[in-house]
């Protein structure tokens, strides 16, 4: 099942080309049926918090130049971050170094607290692409990331949320204007799913709609005003957004 949110919060499954309206994520459908080609798409999750590791597969880390990690380094992106499939992006004021990295992410389907990693699946709605927009030059010169990570629009998410695949082995690509940038499979993560939504259910309350962005792989790169990049990960979709041109 595919899970959209559109226009000014409506929820729906895609079949094929058309939207079934549905009354709430995965809730009974209204009967009424819309186009895809018609609804304009909006970020298909509302979080309380975007939870984001960083650091999840091994030549990332080597190209930031950092060690493996024994344990899993997270930080926060508030919702104010989201930005919609096929949304222009302005580029930001504060940085000249704005990072793309491509992301899987994974939305929570119920709450979730001290959850065992044999268990974690079962509080999962499904799976969404993602882009971890990074200020990369304030992220090492700010004491927090809340301005390199968490700035408005930094959190391209969507285009659906897809409810029947497997994650643990996806190709996922990355794309700056047509080329490509990243392309890596989900089965090279450090911390796998499980283990990461055990490890943070652990000390924090995951609730209905929230957000775990699970690493970006090796290849991440500048954005430049007028950019197009798109994030595609295999069984789930392709989200793209746009860099608005300079003035
Ligand atoms: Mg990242």
């Amino acid at each position: 099942m595919r899970i959209v949110r559109f226009g000014r919060g409506s929820w729906g499954v895609v079949e094929g080309e058309i939207v079934r309206v549905t009354r709430g994520p995965a809730g009974p459908f209204t009967g009424k049926r819309i186009p895809l080609a018609e609804v304009r798409l909006l970020p298909p999750a509302k979080p309380t918090k975007i939870v984001c590791v960083g650091r999840n597969y091994r030549k990332h880390a080597q190209e930031m130049g950092e060690e493996v990690p024994s344990e899993p380094g997270l930080f926060l992106k508030a919702p104010n971050a989201l930005a919609a499939p096929g949304a222009t992006i302005p580029y930001p004021s504060f940085t000249r170094a704005l990072h793309y990295e491509g992301e899987l992410a994974v939305v929570i389907g119920r709450r979730m607290r001290a959850v065992p990693e044999e268990e974690a699946f079962s509080y999962v709605l499904g799976y969404t692409c993602a882009l971890d927009l990074t200020a990369r030059d304030v992220q090492k010169t700010d004491l927090q990331w809340i301005r390199a990570k968490s700035a408005d629009h930094f959190c391209p998410l969507g285009p659906w949320i897809e409810t029947d695949v497997d994650p643990s082995n996806l190709r996922l690509r990355t794309f700056v204007n047509g080329q490509i940038r990243q392309d890596a499979r989900t089965s090279t993560m450090i911390f796998s799913i499980p283990f990461l939504l055990a490890y943070i259910s652990a000390f924090m309350t995951l609730e209905p709609g929230d957000v775990v962005l699970t690493g970006t792989p090796e290849g991440v790169g500048e954005l430049r005003p007028g950019d197009e990049v798109a994030v595609e990960i295999e069984g789930i979709g392709r989200l793209s957004v746009r860099i608005a041109p300079p003035l």
